[in-house]
């Protein structure tokens, strides 16, 4: 078998229902592209039968499909992450398997990263999503691009293209949650964008809640940045320097004024200022959680995900007379 020079890694979560469509399109978008390459799906712990789906694959295009079983749920990251570990390719592109990336766009990465670039992101032309959907995301982007100064256009599209450099960077680093768009980034040296069609979710609905999607700007942000925990300290600052300045102001009122005193009573309300300082210690004391949480999860330092089967042509059979061989293996990733 010719060596890849080309890795698709696909994270699949309960998609059995769109897998079928994704197979018809992606392996003539690949074909046509007329470069040797490798698609390798992640199966993050499917309830459905999206494991039995991709096997069918997988003895239907053994030449060029490999599959990594998870034992549970590990979350689209830490999918992507094992599907890094493994690729062979010289160029990698992650890609969602519910179709809502077009696998006709990856010859336009391609071209990005064949005039030279290492990181190529996607940004999606038109959002197929709802309203509030690209609302919050759109406020959140910014948000997290003051925070973190990582540039990314649009965060939420995984239609992404990296070099073998940068995907081994991103094995490397032992992260427990990670968001690998960003981290990605931050090993890149020429990183660019280019717009790509985004279409709407084929069947199945999306795996991402509210709270996950919280959960994962909660990543995103702390993760990779220390300014949140620096704002706090500003803030609390902020307070005290206001309540030292308004002491003396009351003071001086009270002294010399002392008519005027009811002014100051109509701007002053103990117990709402008191529930806005609580609110905002409580959200401090979350926030320093969640870096806390993180260090606890990175020192526990137990495997990231455990595999139940990888299933890959055995490379060393001769391709023309040998049938594919599954290689099952059960152990963790540390
Ligand atoms: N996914 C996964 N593990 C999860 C959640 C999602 O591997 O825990 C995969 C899912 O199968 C899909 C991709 O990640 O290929 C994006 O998920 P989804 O389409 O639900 O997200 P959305 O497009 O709504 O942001
Ligand atoms: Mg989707």
């Amino acid at each position: 078998m010719i060596a890849p020079i080309l890795s698709v890694v696909i994270p699949v979560y309960n998609e059995e229902a769109t897998l079928p469509a994704l197979f018809e399109r992606l392996y003539p978008a690949l074909d046509a592209l007329d470069c040797p390459y490798e698609v390798i799906f992640v199966n993050d712990g499917s309830r459905d039968k999206s494991a039995a789906v991709l096997r069918e694959q997988f003895q239907r295009r053994p030449d060029v499909t490999r599959v990594v079983l998870f034992n549970a749920n590990y979350g689209q990251h830490m999918a992507i992450i094992a599907g890094f570990e493994r690729c062979r390719g010289e160029q990698i592109v992650t890609l969602d398997a519910d179709l809502q990336n077009p696998p006709e766009e990856i010859g336009n990465l391609l071209a990005q990263m064949r005039a030279g670039h290492d990181y190529v992101g996607g940004i999606r032309r038109t959002r197929e999503d709802s309203w509030w959907r690209r609302f919050a995301s759109r406020a959140m982007n910014r948000l997290r691009e003051r925070i973190t100064g990582i540039r990314m256009t649009d965060q939420g599209c995984m239609l992404r293209a990296y070099s073998r450099d940068i995907v081994d960077a991103v094995a490397a680093s032992r992260e427990v949650s990670t968001f690998i768009p960003a981290l990605a980034y931050t090993f890149a040296h020429r990183p660019t964008e280019i717009e790509v069609a985004h279409e709407e979710r084929i069947a199945g609905a999306s795996k991402y809640s509210l709270y996950k999607l919280i959960r994962l700007n909660f990543d995103l942000v702390t993760g990779f940045s220390l300014v949140p925990l620096q704002m706090f300290s500003m803030f609390g600052m902020l307070v005290s320097a206001v309540a030292v300045v308004m002491y003396v102001i009351v003071i001086l009122y009270r002294l010399f004024f002392t008519p005027w005193e009811g002014m100051v009573n109509v701007f002053w309300d103990r117990d709402i200022l008191a529930f806005f300082l609580i609110g905002t210690l409580l959200f401090g004391l979350g926030l320093v959680g969640e870096y806390v949480g993180r260090i606890y999860q990175q020192v526990r330092d137990r495997p990231r995900y455990t595999i139940r089967a990888v299933l890959e042509r055995d490379e060393s059979a001769d391709m023309a007379s040998a049938p594919p061989r599954v290689t099952e293996i059960a152990r963790s990733e540390r």
